[in-house]
Order: structure tokens, then C-alpha cells, then sequence
């Protein structure tokens, strides 16, 4: 799909609801830039498991995200995350690290630094952006917005396949997603919440091409008619 009108796209849900996966996609069809917010948030979590941060000090896990230095390739066929120059793509995958970024994540002034450079990676358009709050917090006037969710069972399984967060049975995947998705939805600094006006797909009974086709079709919807309202119907 070719344009020259460089959209905003934000994509929100829980762990597992095919975030990663239907983003990577669609930034490589419409030719666009991959934003994994989530990997920031991990990067920051390892940086702090590396360096004896604990997971509850606010100001130092504050402290250590202004500080940190993150790069990011915004490559959907290739993303890539460092942190003060060492390469984290896949150490942050691991169950550890999954469990602390949703623990440094409640820290206000920690996702405030991480939003700005949020802000900054996404402002100039063309770009597909995923996590828990881009919907609502970090760019709420995103031209699209959809909130992904499956059920806990489809989700747990995905996470097994993917990242092994459960430590290889797929019964303590299912909790540890679930354990997680009720800490990122109960904190206070910016709860992981659809934005009111987001298109919420359940993906359950999709398949990743399915996904992707729908959100073209609000892509083509929002080319044609910029002020329109978004709807999959
Ligand atoms: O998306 P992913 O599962 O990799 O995110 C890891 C953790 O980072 C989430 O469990 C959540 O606590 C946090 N996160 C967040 N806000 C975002 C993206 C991720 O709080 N925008």
C-alpha cells in the first residue's frame, strides 16, 4: 500500500494477544517503521538486574533510565534493541526479565523517560507502535488504534512458543502471562487500557493474516477519509 499521508498507528493489549507479531507485519506492508515498547521497558529491566537495582526502588530505577543510552532499530524485518552499547534482543526475551519489566514499569518517572523517547521515535509519522499505553498515553491522537486480546489460554500458548516465559510448561506460561497482565492492568501510572475510541480485535480465532488484513482495511478506510470513524464492520 503506497501513500504519501504518514499514519500513526498504535497497538495495545496483554502479553500474548499478537502485538508483536501483527505490528512486525504490518510496518513491513505499508513499508513503515516497528516501535517495540515493550522491549524498552525489558531493556530497562535488565539494565537494572545487571547492575542490583531492585525492582521496587523507584527513584534508582528512575535514575537508571535517564541515564541508560538506548538504541533502537526500527526495522520490522529486524528489529533490534541495545542498551549502553551491549546488544539485548535476546536476553530480555527470558523469563526473568519478563516478570521485572512489568515491575519497573509501575514506576511513573521511569515510563516518563521512556515515553518521551517514545514520543520522539514516533512523531514524524509512519510508524507502527506497540505496547500497553500508546493508545492512551503516549500518542492518544494516533490515527489508528487497536487493542488486541485473546483469551488467557490462547495467549499463554503463544508466549510458551514464543519466549519460554513459563520455563517450559506451558500451565505456568498460562499464570505467569496472566500474573503479569493483572500488575500491568491494576498500577497506577497508566494502566494498560484500551483507549476509548480503539478498534478491539479478539484475535482467538484469527489468524495472524486475518489480523493484518483487518487493520489494512481501517488503513485504507483512514487514507480515503481522514476524519472518519474507524470500524472492522
Ligand atoms: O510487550 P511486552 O510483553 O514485551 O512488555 C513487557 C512489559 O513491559 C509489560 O508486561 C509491561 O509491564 C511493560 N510495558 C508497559 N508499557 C508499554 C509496553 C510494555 O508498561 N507500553
Amino acid at each position: 500500500m503506497k501513500s504519501s499521508r504518514q499514519l500513526i498507528i498504535a497497538i495495545d493489549g496483554p502479553a500474548g494477544s499478537g502485538k508483536s507479531t501483527v505490528g512486525k507485519l504490518l510496518a513491513q506492508q505499508l513499508n513503515y517503521l516497528y516501535v517495540d515498547t515493550g522491549a524498552m521497558y525489558r531493556a530497562a529491566a535488565w539494565k537494572a538486574l545487571q547492575l542490583g537495582v531492585a525492582l521496587d526502588d523507584g527513584p534508582a530505577l528512575t535514575r537508571l533510565a535517564q541515564r541508560m543510552q538506548l538504541q533502537l532499530k526500527c526495522d520490522p524485518r529486524n528489529f533490534q534493541i541495545a542498551v549502553d552499547g551491549t546488544d539485548v534482543t535476546s536476553a530480555i526475551r527470558s523469563a526473568e526479565v519478563s516478570d521485572a519489566s512489568s515491575k519497573v514499569s509501575v514506576v511513573a518517572d521511569l515510563r516518563k523517560e521512556l515515553v518521551a523517547q517514545q514520543q520522539r521515535l514516533g512523531k514524524g509519522g509512519g510508524v507502527v507502535m506497540e505496547g500497553r499505553d500508546i493508545g492512551t498515553v503516549v500518542f492518544p491522537d494516533a490515527d489508528i488504534k487497536i487493542f488486541l486480546d485473546a483469551s488467557p489460554e490462547a495467549r499463554g500458548a503463544r508466549r510458551h512458543e514464543q519466549d519460554a516465559e513459563g520455563s517450559g510448561n506451558p500451565q505456568e506460561t498460562i499464570q505467569a502471562v496472566r500474573h503479569r497482565d493483572s500488575r500491568d492492568a491494576s498500577r497506577r501510572a497508566s494502566p494498560m487500557v484500551a483507549a476509548a475510541d480503539a478498534v478491539h480485535l479478539d484475535t482467538t480465532h484469527l489468524t495472524v493474516d486475518e489480523v493484518v488484513q483487518r487493520i489494512l482495511e481501517l488503513v485504507k478506510q483512514k487514507l480515503a477519509d481522514p476524519k472518519g470513524v474507524a470500524s472492522t464492520r
